[in-house]
């Protein structure tokens, strides 16, 4: 797509930065916490050479994977209100400079403190 085309609307850019925002104190910290017991976990494991906290690091990957998939599923586009990217798709969702379903600008291309040219 050519993001010339791209429609800017401040609006839906504040709108989805509010929407990251709450992300980033909901979802966002739960999944922090899972990536840093399966740190810990691994620590364990290599420490204490022990197969039970390796085999709890691998069962921390399945609530981590579903997480991301609610994640991105949750993370809607304030204008077509479907999610901006796919779940297959690489990369965070709070990420997406665009929205790749309705070509609605989420960040501003001109800059956080800068306006669009008239
Ligand atoms: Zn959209």
């Amino acid at each position: 797509m050519k993001l010339d085309r791209a429609t800017h609307d401040p609006a839906v850019i504040a709108a989805w930065a509010a929407r990251v925002a709450q992300r980033a104190r909901g979802i966002g910290r739960f999944q922090h916490g899972l990536m840093l017991a399966m740190a810990l976990s691994a620590m364990a494991a290599v420490l204490l050479q022990s197969g039970t906290w390796g085999r709890v690091f691998a069962t921390l990957f399945i609530p981590l994977l579903v997480a991301r998939i609610v994640d991105r599923l949750t993370l809607l586009c304030p204008h077509c209100n479907r999610p901006p990217i796919g779940v297959l798709q690489r990369g965070p969702p709070e990420g997406v400079d665009y929205c790749q379903q309705c070509h609605y600008w989420l960040r501003s291309p001109y800059g956080i403190h800068r306006h669009a040219p008239d």
